[in-house]
């Protein structure tokens, strides 16, 4: 992992501390020795992350931190406080200010690591939603345009071996999280599967478990490999953590756990998790953008390419029969040349959706192209194939398709043409060679009909 650090301090010792442990690990690293120098590099370079001091003479910490987060250019870049005193009020002022996390001088290295790592991970994430949101909203695509909404509430396992220490950290939890409480950690494994959580928590508090088995399980389960894990320990217990940061825990705490410190750590894990998610279902989106019709909704020739090669397989290895159907609209040219292409476009939408209507949910049915669609039917043979595609050349002729200019209603009909795979070396080109003609027969015996293709 790599990022650009800003380290802020008004003592040069501490800076140059920071610096070279921060550059010993890869991190480029700017530094500024008062708030207003900070902000100015904010503005101007890339940062991915702001380690704060928060005395400083002239303008402190925590108005940086209010600064940076008011201002639209910089209000993504996350802070982290680090204070000489370690004071409950400063941390809670801290997170007034939009701090995302502290750290408490003498920095340890642990913590510095931990803490560092978890907020460029979140950061290298939204800053990718924020990309792609950006894109989207260039090329017009509002759905996908909205920007991370990383501050819904999460869904929090917190797997806890007392009663006491459930109670409390569920408190301090409340205003951020759902948190459902476990006691047991291998019941805990199964519930993390079985449920969608945004984090865990582990309380590393049981009398006879070792929790590291809990996270390293978590781990390696394919449904819960990436919940991230905050993992509470007892103070100086940094073998431990090591171990744990080794298998892959995204995070720790140590007892007595300040609860805005819980809390700036949940919610940091829980943005992630969001944030990942969201990236997921966008990639899926951009797919589906990819693989659909924008006209009708229906899948695309492209899709069909590629998806009836592997129904013709399966059904060829299952020996099983697989037809098709190829439908093109009767005199189509005419509704464009009488009435305009819009009202050509609505005829067409009208079409698609009684198409839909007609298909089993295991058929496939895509828009091959101008006004022809394609239907692929699994487990369907020739004479099955002819009844839906009866039934469906009765719904296009049985009622009449409006159109928006002037109440018009169209009296609209459709050839299909159809045929079957034949079991052996069929491939999807012959097979929607063989349908295309029965098409072209059917249209030449006089359109509004269904002829299947011989055998
Ligand atoms: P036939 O009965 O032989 O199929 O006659 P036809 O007029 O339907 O056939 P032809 O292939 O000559 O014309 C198809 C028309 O479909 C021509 C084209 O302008 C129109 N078309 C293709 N794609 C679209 C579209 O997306 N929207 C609209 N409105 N028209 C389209
Ligand atoms: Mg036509
Ligand atoms: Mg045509």
């Amino acid at each position: 992992m790599t990022a650009r650090i800003l380290v802020v301090d008004d003592v040069p010792a501490n800076v140059k501390l920071l610096e070279a442990r921060l550059v010993a690990e890869y991190f480029d690293v700017l530094t500024a020795g008062d708030g207003r120098a900070a902000l100015a590099i904010c503005e101007n370079r890339p940062v991915d992350l702001v380690l704060l001091d928060i005395m400083m003479p002239d303008m402190d910490g925590f108005e940086v931190c209010e600064r940076l987060k008011a201002n639209s250019r910089t209000a993504h870049i996350p802070v982290v406080m680090v204070t000489a005193l370690d004071q409950p009020s400063d941390r809670v002022r801290g997170l007034k200010a939009g701090a995302d996390d502290f750290l408490t001088k003498p920095v340890n290295d642990l913590q510095l690591m931990s803490r560092v790592k978890s907020l460029v991970r979140l950061k290298n994430v939204s800053d990718e939603l924020r990309l792609r949101a950006q894109t989207a909203h260039t090329i017009g695509l509002r759905e996908l345009a909205q920007a991370d909404r990383p501050d819904e509430p999460g869904n929090v396992l917190l797997v806890d071996g007392r009663a006491s220490s459930q109670e409390r950290l569920q408190r301090a939890l409340k205003p951020i999280a759902e948190v459902a409480v476990i006691s047991d950690p291998q019941a805990a494994l199964f519930e993390a599967a079985e449920n969608s959580f945004d984090l865990v928590i582990v309380n590393a508090n049981f009398d006879d478990y070792d929790p590291l088995r809990l996270c390293s399980q978590l781990r390696s389960l394919e449904r819960t490999r990436f919940i991230p894990i905050l993992l509470v320990t007892e103070q100086g217990s940094e073998e431990m953590i090591v171990r744990a940061l080794e298998l892959g825990v995204t995070d720790y705490i140590m007892r007595p756990i300040d609860p805005n410190e819980l809390v700036a750590r949940s919610l940091t894990q829980i943005r992630r998790k969001h944030c990942n998610d969201q990236l997921r279902a966008s990639v899926q989106h951009t797919i589906e953008l990819a693989i659909t019709d924008d006209l009708t909704g229906l899948h695309n020739r492209r899709y069909l390419d590629s998806h009836l090669k592997l129904l013709i397989d399966r059904a060829s290895a299952r020996g099983r029969p697989l037809s098709i159907c190829i439908t093109d609209i009767d005199r189509f040219k005419l509704v464009n040349d009488t009435y305009g292409h819009d009202a050509g476009d609505e005829v067409l939408r009208e079409f698609a959706k009684r198409v839909r209507a007609t298909v089993r949910g295991a058929d496939l049915a895509c828009r091959f192209g101008g006004e022809e669609f394609v239907i692929v039917m699994p487990d369907t043979t020739p004479e099955m194939a002819t009844i839906v595609a009866e039934r469906l050349r009765l719904m296009v002729e049985g009622r009449g398709f409006g159109i928006s200019q002037g109440d018009t209603v169209l009296s609209v009909t459709a050839s299909l043409g159809i045929a079957t795979l034949r079991p052996g070396d069929d491939t999807p080109e012959a097979l929607l060679k063989r349908a295309d003609m029965a098409l072209y027969q059917a249209k030449s015996n006089g359109r509004n009909r269904v002829v299947a293709a011989a055998a």
